[in-house]
């Protein structure tokens, strides 16, 4: 952690350290799993030190502060000083169900560096509507993604990989159709969740682009496509926002997307407190961690660190307007 915030303690309470620790923090909002989804091995739960600043400040355009991880509680004030210490000087806070939708306008209105991006999540839509509950939870959304500092309606989308079963599909697109046609209605951007359904992502896109058209902007949050999808998005004038997976090594297709990609549509972002940049990987995450995704994004372009820092906050600028 940066040197003005918080130094872990090892006298912080005991849900803090057990594996498995619950999701649910002491005071009711969700946490990160305590060990690696894929492996399962148990994560580091200390924050990396502070990456060296950037020469051109940045903004993470999706983060998710009301996700607890980590031996220490970071409030969003102290994860913004962080943030803006390192040159990473705004943040789109992102809601994936009612209660983050409630939390994100709270702290939108708390904290002048932070916009807004409110949705159901896709596995969120799925488990709803088979309750029945999906009307009544868009009923909200849509009223809190009307608030002026709520620039972007996302995280929606389609996630294959956690929901596998047809009516869960089929209730992710049926939600993913609504979102798209929210933010249309409001005039504010669209932030994609695409996981294992790219195919199904841009068919939806299109039919409903053939329909009424597409809100004005488009995001695919943590772009995990190859190639192709990086032609499509350039294509359509789609936006790409790159998470920590870019930096790791294994994913040479992912750079090489991010390569095909013109600068104009390119974004960064932490999808904290997930997806830690390397050589972090495992640890909590957070907007100050910006700096080691956009120099390995800088590297594998081959271009310089402050020429794609200033491109991506003017494009970051284009999507969700002034911070
Ligand atoms: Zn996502
Ligand atoms: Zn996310």
């Amino acid at each position: 952690m940066p040197d003005h915030a918080p130094t872990p303690d090892p006298s912080v309470p005991e849900d803090y350290r057990t594996p498995h620790a619950p999701s649910v923090a002491k005071d009711g909002g969700p946490r990160r799993d305590t060990r690696e989804e894929k492996t399962g091995k148990k994560r580091r739960l200390e924050y990396p030190p502070a990456p060296e600043p950037l020469p051109v400040p940045v903004m993470d355009n999706h983060t998710h502060l009301d996700f607890r991880d980590g031996l220490v509680h970071v409030d969003v004030h102290q994860a913004m000083d962080a943030a803006e210490a390192v040159g990473v000087v705004g943040a789109v806070q992102v809601a994936c169900d009612v209660e983050s939708a409630r939390f994100t306008v709270q702290a939108i209105e708390a904290e002048p560096r932070l916009l807004g991006a409110i949705a159901l999540h896709p596995n969120d839509a799925a488990r709803l509507t088979a309750r029945g509950e999906f009307e009544e939870a868009f009923a909200v959304i849509e009223e809190l993604a009307a608030h002026p500092r709520v620039r972007a309606v996302g995280e929606t989308g389609l996630d294959y990989f956690r929901t596998r079963e047809e009516e869960g599909h089929a209730a992710q697109q049926e939600s993913f159709r609504r979102h798209i046609r929210l933010a249309r209605a409001l005039g504010k951007a669209l932030q994609i969740h695409d996981r294992d359904a790219h195919e199904d992502v841009v068919r939806i896109l299109l039919e409903e682009k053939a329909a009424g058209g597409l809100p004005p902007h488009v995001v695919f949050h943590c772009f995990s496509g190859g190639p192709d999808l990086a032609r499509t998005c350039a294509e359509h004038g789609w936006h790409a926002s790159f998470a920590g997976p870019v930096t790791f090594k294994a994913n040479d297709g992912l750079r090489e997307a991010l390569r095909l990609l013109p600068q104009e549509l390119i974004l960064v972002e932490t999808d904290a407190p997930f997806l830690t940049p390397h050589p972090h990987r495992g640890r909590p995450n957070a907007p100050y961690l910006i700096p080691l995704t956009l120099r390995a994004m800088a590297e594998a372009r081959g271009e310089d660190v402050a020429d794609l820092a200033g491109a991506v906050a003017a494009s970051t600028r284009t999507v969700y307007g002034e911070f």
